[in-house]
């Protein structure tokens, strides 16, 4: 009986047929009166985990949240499904407060947003203390973890609210939590009983792809061209020039990209989350500074034009891209210059060597999920603990499986020069001599007399990158100097000098294969590319016109099952992924009026 009535709420509301992950699960756990933790990967559907349960219950839900940009963005999308909603934040005017407060009080809202400094003022506690809670939502809830990577210390305050509303449940829910964070949210928010549910960090809409970086403008553009044209999308880089740089390169090429990070005015910044926020088809070429708070659904890739300095942040990263669950891309390329750089950045900070050596291990483990010959997927989860029975076959690897080859000659050839040169040479350097550059710098040291020099010439100075990449991870070469990055033999090196061990490699791939076989996984318009691109138009302009973003209208799966089931009136527009009571009387007939033009 509660089922039928929750399953009919997240259709008739929200438009979803079924519950996600855990969802109904820890629903149900809420709504037994059980303190619960809920811990679900980015775009698994936390929202609905309090929303639903808000809608079933009497009286009013409180969710807490840190993100006080985003409170007005939840609002207007509970709107546009028929939810009454508000805010009560420190960005409002009192006025507006007021106003907030009479709908509370009045009975008119059922979810209230509020910060968690905002909750724990006196007066607002007994404001609430009158009222009839039936949930408390707290999200973000690793922000109360010192373990955690975002700790926010007016959150360590929110332990309170137990003893202020002692019988009302109380629902953490966060996307990052290992098991010592998870336990320090339980114990921070005295929530001695809580069930805990952890959900899978398996992203099946995302398509895993690493490459090796040949020419990194051309690579990107194409990727976006063949695979993204018009979708939105982030690309990282490390540094705020590179930044600057690519964003501007991307624009030439035709793409509409703008620049985001730490060292630009809070004005611009600010400009920059709104039109990411609002457009479509737009590009943020950021530094990691851009993330936290982005809840856009339907980011269709991520490139990295850097590598990450763990799997944790790529994972994190590359999240942000299909939080809709529809298809979207992980897309890297990296090269020799990030090992070194990473690596240089790492070894030269005053961190102690305890810190150091877990830093050391987690871009080890960055780096084999670049070189690993194995499912990219598979590898992902297996670092977070999880096991993968098939492998996902939309991954680079899995559609194009790196053809190994000897590389043993190849390996003692770069050893050899780096020994010949003197050991204190850096990777351009020593590459030059390989393929018998007249560079000034080999010329005056003579190294063009050298027996070794152009040995390598028959091959191009990629391959020589990978080759020493390869053997940098596998630490046959060591550097030497951190300063200057010279490179030096190690104690691992004479066991390929002397062919004790095999040195095998993977084909350099550059992507453009992949991309080519993947386009079919990615065709989700259902062989209807002209009516998905009208529709996206239509979105657009309503989306204008109301005055919010596009993928508040109807997200991406919506457009797409529209291309599918191609409804000829209300009752089977209702029947659309996504499409509320509420979404098919506002926009039912435009979308209705597009579809049968098409049809006719
Ligand atoms: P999170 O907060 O966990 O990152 P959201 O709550 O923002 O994720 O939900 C991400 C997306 O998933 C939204 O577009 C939402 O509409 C969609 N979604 C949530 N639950 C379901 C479901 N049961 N079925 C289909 N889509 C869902
Ligand atoms: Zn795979």
């Amino acid at each position: 009986m509660r089922n039928e009535k929750l399953h009919k709420i997240l259709k008739e509301t929200f438009g979803h047929d079924a519950f996600r992950f855990d969802q109904l699960d820890i629903i149900s756990s809420i709504l037994d009166g059980k303190d619960t933790l809920a811990i679900m990967p980015t775009g698994g559907g936390k929202s609905v985990c309090y929303q639903v349960p808000a809608l079933y219950s009497d009286g009013v839900t409180l969710v807490i949240s840190p993100l006080i940009s985003l409170m007005q963005d939840q609002v207007t999308n509970l709107a546009v499904n028929g939810v009454e909603a508000c805010f009560l934040n420190s960005t409002q005017t009192s006025a507006e407060r007021r106003e907030s407060e009479e709908k509370i009080l009045n009975g008119q809202v059922k979810i209230v947003y509020i910060s968690p400094e905002g909750l724990l003022a006196s007066s607002r506690l007994n404001f609430f203390e009158k009222l009839n809670i039936s949930l408390i939502a707290i999200d973000e809830a690793h922000c109360v973890s010192a373990w955690g990577h975002e700790f926010r210390s007016d959150y360590t305050r929110l332990g309170q609210l137990k003893e202020f509303f002692p019988g009302t449940a109380i629902l953490a829910l966060t996307a990052t939590a290992d098991s010592k964070t998870r336990e320090d949210i339980i114990r921070q928010l005295r929530m001695d009983e809580a069930k805990v549910f952890i959900s899978s960090f398996d992203r099946p809409n995302i398509k895993y792809n690493i490459y090796d970086r040949i020419n990194e403008m051309l690579q990107l553009d194409q990727f976006i061209k063949k695979e993204h044209e018009g979708d939105t999308g982030i690309v990282y880089c490390l540094s705020r020039k590179k930044v600057e740089k690519v964003a501007i390169e991307l624009n030439k090429l035709g793409h509409n990209a703008i620049p985001y990070h730490a060292g630009l005015s809070t004005e611009q910044r600010l400009a920059g989350q709104e039109a990411f926020n609002k457009e479509e088809g737009i590009i943020v070429v950021a530094t990691i500074a851009f993330g936290m708070g982005i809840d856009r659904p339907d980011v269709r890739f991520v490139a990295h034009l850097d590598l990450p300095k763990s799997i944790e942040s790529y994972y994190q990263e590359t999240g942000r891209a299909g939080r809709d669950g529809q298809p979207a891309s992980a897309w890297m390329i990296y090269g020799l210059q990030d090992v070194m750089k990473l690596s240089q950045m790492l070894e030269t900070t005053d961190a102690d060597e305890n810190y150091k050596k877990v830093a050391r291990h987690k871009l080890d483990a960055m780096l084999s999920l670049c070189e690993t010959g194995q499912c990219r997927r598979k590898t992902l989860l297996a670092y977070f603990e999880e096991d993968l029975v098939d492998n996902c076959n939309y991954c680079d690897t899995c559609l194009e499986p790196g053809e190994l080859w000897d590389a043993m000659v190849d390996a003692q050839k770069v050893l050899s020069v780096i020994f010949k040169t003197g050991q204190s040479f850096g990777a351009g350097h020593v590459i030059d001599v390989l393929v018998k550059s007249k560079n000034a710098k080999v010329v005056s040291r003579g190294h063009d007399k050298l027996s070794v020099y152009g040995i390598g010439h028959d091959r191009s100075k990629t391959h020589w990158n990978a080759v020493l990449r390869q053997l940098l991870n596998m630490k046959y070469v060591g550097i030497k100097n951190w300063e200057y990055r010279n490179l030096a033999l190690t104690q691992k090196s004479g066991e390929v000098l002397k062919g004790e061990v095999s040195f095998m490699m993977k084909k350099t791939k550059e992507g453009k294969i992949a991309a080519l076989k993947s386009k079919k996984v990615m065709d989700v318009s259902h062989g209807r590319l002209d009516l998905f691109e009208e529709l996206r138009s239509m979105r657009r302009e309503l989306a204008e016109e109301g005055g919010v973003p596009p993928y508040v209208i109807f997200g991406d799966k919506s457009l797409h099952d529209m291309c599918q089931l191609m409804p000829r009136n209300r009752s089977e527009f209702l029947l659309v992924n996504g499409v509320g009571a509420s979404k098919c009387d506002k926009y039912g007939q435009a979308f209705l009026d597009v579809i049968s033009r098409n049809n006719s």
